[in-house]
């Protein structure tokens, strides 16, 4: 008898449910809501919000809009899209993280604290990504952003350092990354770290891979531009090698399903449950034909 289980860890993290729950919010007062991109790094949820009335707009549109309402996302934005808001008479409905906040908040205070020493921040991260964006603006553009050891050569050896990470990071990336950088900077300068790691994505590391050891084979269910995503579904590829990276039900290779007796499906802090459960019920469907 063929057992599915989802995981019951998986699925929207807090600060996705909220942003998720406001933009409903606003479409069931029935005017037209834009969103400064993907609302959640899953685009089958996106379909589903852009059906409501939805309209999903780039930076470059944002600038051109005015009069009008717009969400911003849990990832957070930079002090200069609020700016933009208010000289195009935008209404923003921010749905900004709290986590994310806060770690805005805690980067822009050290860099004013510590503007006129000859010091450096450090923002463990994925360039480009819209969290990492909303970072770096608080330091006014001037915060090195670290993904990789090599990196590490673009931090000048003979500032003081202060290192925080991107919330949806890996902690154990975090860790050797601030070893690396750490060893680099020249003995007598100051070298801080914030682990600022969202508890949201840490914890999960740990029970998702002890989830995908317990079955015969994993779904992870996944969005392709999520970041906590790929850290997640690699500790299941770790624990389970019959791990496959899924978007949807669609992508399902149904004929892996019939040879197992435990099928697990698990995903990111933007996957919704919805599509979990959608994802079992097509294998259920497949193997009751
Ligand atoms: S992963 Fe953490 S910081 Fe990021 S949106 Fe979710 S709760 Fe907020």
């Amino acid at each position: 008898m063929l057992k599915i289980e989802i995981d019951e860890h998986s699925g929207f993290c807090f600060g996705v449910t909220t942003a998720i729950k406001k933009a409903e919010e606003e479409l069931n007062k029935g005017e037209a809501l834009y969103c400064l991109g993907d609302i959640v790094h899953n685009s089958i949820e996106c379909d589903r919000l852009e059906k409501l009335g939805l309209i999903t707009i780039n930076h470059e549109e944002f600038a051109k809009l005015h009069n009008a309402k717009v969400l911003l996302r849990a990832h957070g934005e930079p002090p200069a899209t609020y700016e933009t808001a208010k000289r195009n008479n935008l209404e923003i409905i921010d749905a900004t993280c709290p986590v994310v906040l806060k770690l805005q908040q805690r980067i822009n205070k050290k860099w004013q604290e510590t503007n006129n020493e000859d010091s450096q921040i450090v923002i463990y991260g994925q360039a480009g990504h819209a969290e990492v964006l909303g970072l770096v603006g608080q330091t006014h553009g001037e915060a090195i952003v670290v993904e990789k050891k090599p990196h590490i050569e673009n931090i000048a050896k003979d500032k003081n350092t202060y290192i925080y990470s991107q919330t949806t990071k890996s902690l154990e990336g975090y860790k050797l990354i601030v070893n690396e950088i750490t060893a680099h900077i020249n003995e007598g300068k100051r070298c801080e770290s914030f682990n600022t790691v969202c508890g949201q994505v840490a914890n999960r590391l740990n029970g998702i891979g002890e989830f995908a050891k317990s079955h015969e084979l994993i779904f992870f269910v996944c969005g392709k531009k999520s970041s906590n995503g790929r850290i997640l579904f690699d500790e299941c590829k770790k624990m389970n090698p019959r791990s496959y990276q899924i978007e949807g039900p669609e992508d399902i290779d149904l004929k892996l399903t019939l040879d197992v007796e435990s099928i697990g499906i698990c995903g990111a802090t933007s996957t919704p449950k919805w599509l979990m459960e959608n994802c079992k019920q097509t294998i259920i469907n497949y193997n009751n034909k």
